[in-house]
């Protein structure tokens, strides 16, 4: 070894080890809330870092160089699937880490456990608008749908990190303890409001409405992703005063002028409900994400 080699070597010996490179898992994930289910289990043995925040519509994310390199540093990646965030694709493309790609060793597709709704059963085609042909992708609104997703990610933690797969089954299961007793407060605040017809923005909502009893009865959008026509929206607004709708949501990311002109015109009102973590300020947890939207839908409710 010659005299340099032997100085670095000695540097190195010296500092401290927080210097070195991190031994955490680093995860990347499509949305915030899926950061938010693997840092609950992985607690201080994961890095993750979301690759979107609850105030972009997660149709529709411009896949960027900064992603690029999370996907490539990344040991585990974990996407919603049901071509939600098909966007997804060509990051892992690009990042060239095949741990990360589909059959890798850190590829985590969430919704395999799902009970799925509106999976469409004929030929789909264009004329029917932004369709996702393995049915409706936003079932992480519905609570009980975060236990499979949570399962999911708990088992591969386990087999990347075998060593520490007491700590993730214990962070695991109290995490379910504190999401159950949660869903227990939601439902019953729900509960005086339990067949309630409401208007969505975009079709997000149909797990959220089927946990709580709600009942979905149109749209802003005519179709999924399909900007809403004068005509569509002349018959919404009969269709609001007809059925006595109150409230229409809408996320953070669509025109909120629409919204309110439809709301003006039918005697309803617009509520903006987060669909993910970070889609409003102070919404920094998925228990958060709920607490908020049931607390804001029962006050705009009970009105
Ligand atoms: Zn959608």
């Amino acid at each position: 070894m010659n005299k340099i080699m032997l100085n670095i070597l000695m540097i190195a010996l010296l500092l401290p080890t927080n210097i070195f490179p991190s031994t955490k898992l680093k995860v990347v994930t499509a949305t915030a809330d899926l950061a938010d289910f693997v840092r609950v289990i992985g607690m201080d043995k994961v890095e993750v870092v979301s690759l979107t925040s609850g105030n972009q519509d997660p149709h529709f994310i411009e896949p960027r160089p900064s992603m690029v390199m999370k996907v490539k540093n990344a040991d585990m990646l974990v996407r919603l699937g049901m071509d939600l965030d098909i966007w997804m694709q060509s990051l892992i493309d690009a990042s060239r880490n095949s741990k990360v790609s589909y059959g890798g060793v850190g590829y985590v597709d969430v919704s395999g456990k799902i009970d799925k709704l509106e999976v469409p059963t004929g030929k789909v085609d264009a004329s029917m608008g932004d369709i996702h042909i393995f049915g409706n992708p936003h079932y992480w609104l519905d609570p009980e749908n975060a236990k499979p997703i949570l399962e999911t990610i708990l088992k591969k933690l386990c087999y990347q990190l075998p060593s520490e797969t007491e700590y993730f089954q214990k962070n695991y299961k109290e995490y379910l303890q504190k999401l159950d007793s949660a869903i227990v407060v939601w439902k019953k605040k729900m509960e005086p409001y339990s067949g309630e017809k409401i208007v969505t923005y975009h079709n997000s909502w149909p797990y959220f409405a089927k946990r709580f009893g709600l009942s979905l009865v149109g749209f802003v959008e005519p179709k999924p992703g399909i900007p809403p026509t004068p005509s569509h929206i002349v018959s919404l607004i009969e269709k609001i005063k007809r059925e006595k709708v109150k409230v229409i949501v809408m996320e953070p990311y669509f025109i909120l002028k629409v919204a309110e002109t439809i709301a003006e015109q039918s005697r309803s009102k617009v509520i903006v409900l987060s669909p993910s973590v970070g889609g409003i300020e102070g919404i920094k947890t998925y228990l958060d994400l709920f607490d908020y939207n049931i607390n804001k839908l029962v006050e705009s409710l009970k009105n």
